[in-house]
């Protein structure tokens, strides 16, 4: 590898998402230190609009981005695609679907996190998640055939369409928000055999408020703005079985429904669970403040893989902006190991929080105070923080903000391409 000393340090980096990525960019150009880059899926997804994915207002190409095109510049990072089946902290060995191994001397886990079902009896043979491209996309065709299906019957062999979204925190408002407005003003409006449909969404979550993560005053907005495109919120029940055709809660009620989208919580990738490493909440690994893990010298972990403790002593939440911040501060600490330099402790400086729920309509809890901004200001700072997280990722832009001014300016744009099937992510990616 030219440019790459032989004795270099070996970093082997689990997962190519926002904390992966970022310590891989940050380690790029160091002549001492060579990167193993694996990802199953060998591109990087942008979850946060994996729901514009499902709901046909974005193709899959505009939020997935190859990884080996992301490092081509950079002959020190090596991206392998592969799947990553067992951990050896130990030894610093991977073991890889393929029968292959990796041993690196620095191996950094950020393998994120997977959807987590709590064991309700159904949940993870029915629903539908949204944590992957491929998640996206298995939504994106139900929903495809849903409608196919009730355009060909037409409002009297169709009834009513309802779907059940499952958890009310940002991912489950975001989804619900984006689906209510699909169904109820693009494709009626669009589609004239859709038009007499009756389709209706309900988020079930078993708090008292939507956002738990927010202040009272954006949990309220956000629950009136998702009344009034037609959402019905039935709080303080839980879903404690699901059917391929209903759901049922805990308050005796069965539901009908086409479709069951599960925004219930996340635990940490499978594989941390496997690696004997020290959990804690969610099955993450839990990380010194240098983001280290205990007793596994040589053994980094960022992002939503891992229990990162914040200034108050409690984890940082799951969100993009600590995995990549996360990820950028295991490179530095790195680089200064690799140079006989301490390791630093990692600061996460907090921009906020945000959620989308329509056009016009979010909610912003803006720098460590959460500073609170509702309706169309608070659309645009939503805008501009994935711009941010997307442009920092080194990802391509132009689709997004294209998307952004079309859905901003041009309601009801975009889903002819609800009824054309993509079939999986990689024929999906590779077709865009
Ligand atoms: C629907 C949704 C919306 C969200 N919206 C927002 C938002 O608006 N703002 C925000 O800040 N955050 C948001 N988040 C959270 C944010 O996306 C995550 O916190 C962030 O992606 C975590 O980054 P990560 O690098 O830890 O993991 P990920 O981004 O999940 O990356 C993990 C990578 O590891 C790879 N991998 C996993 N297991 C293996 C294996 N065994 N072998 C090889 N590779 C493997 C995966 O392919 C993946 O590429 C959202 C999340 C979801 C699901």
């Amino acid at each position: 590898m030219s440019g790459v000393s032989e004795r270099s340090t070996h970093v082997v980096v689990i997962g190519g998402g926002f904390a992966g990525v970022a310590c891989a960019r940050t380690l790029t150009g160091q002549p001492d230190i060579r990167v193993t880059l694996l990802d199953r899926n060998g591109y990087h997804q942008f979850q946060p609009l994996l729901y514009q994915v499902a709901t046909a207002e974005l193709d899959p190409a505009d939020v997935s981005y190859d990884l080996e095109q992301m490092f081509a510049e950079h002959d020190n990072v090596q991206v392998r695609t592969a799947d990553v089946v067992a951990i050896d902290p130990q030894t610093h060995t991977v073991s890889l679907a393929d029968g292959d191994t990796v041993t690196g001397d620095v191996l950094v886990l950020a393998a994120g996190a997977q959807a987590n079902f709590f064991d309700v009896p159904g949940a993870a043979q029915h629903t539908f998640p949204l944590y992957t491209l491929d998640d996206a996309l298995k939504l994106r065709e139900r929903l495809r055939a849903v409608y196919t299906e009730a355009a060909a019957e037409g409002p009297a062999g169709a009834g009513e369409i309802t779907f059940v979204v499952v958890g009310g925190g940002p991912t489950g408002v975001e989804t619900a928000g984006a689906l209510a407005e699909l169904v109820g003003t693009i494709l009626p409006r669009q589609f004239e055999k859709l038009a007499l449909i009756r389709s209706r969404i309900v988020l079930v979550d078993h708090g008292h408020a939507v956002l738990g993560p927010f202040g009272p005053e954006a949990q309220a907005y956000a629950a009136q703005q998702l009344q009034r495109r037609g959402v019905r919120l039935r709080l303080g029940v839980t879903a404690t079985e699901v059917g391929a055709d209903h759901v049922i809660l805990d308050d005796g009620t069965t539901m009908p429904t086409r479709a069951v989208i599960w925004g219930g919580g996340v635990s940490a990738a499978p594989l941390v669970g496997e690696s004997r490493m020290p959990t804690g909440r969610g099955g993450r690994i839990d990380v010194r403040p240098d983001l280290t893990v205990d007793g596994h010298p040589g053994v980094y972990a960022a992002g939503d893989a891992a229990n990162i403790p914040g200034p108050d002593g409690l984890p940082l939440p799951q969100l993009a902006s600590v995995a990549q911040q996360a990820g950028r501060a295991v490179g530095f600490n790195i680089i200064a190991e690799a140079n006989g330099r301490p390791r630093s402790a990692f600061a996460y400086h907090d921009k906020g929080i945000m959620a989308m729920i329509g056009r016009g309509a979010a909610i912003a809890e803006l720098g460590a105070r959460h500073h609170e901004l509702h309706g169309r200001i608070a659309f645009a700072a939503w805008l501009g923080i994935h711009a941010y997280l997307m442009a920092d990722a080194k990802a391509e832009t132009n689709a997004f903000i294209t998307w952004a001014e079309e859905f901003y300016l041009h309601p009801g744009h975009c889903p002819e391409r609800l009824l054309t099937p993509p079939v999986t992510a990689s024929a999906a990616r590779s077709a865009s």
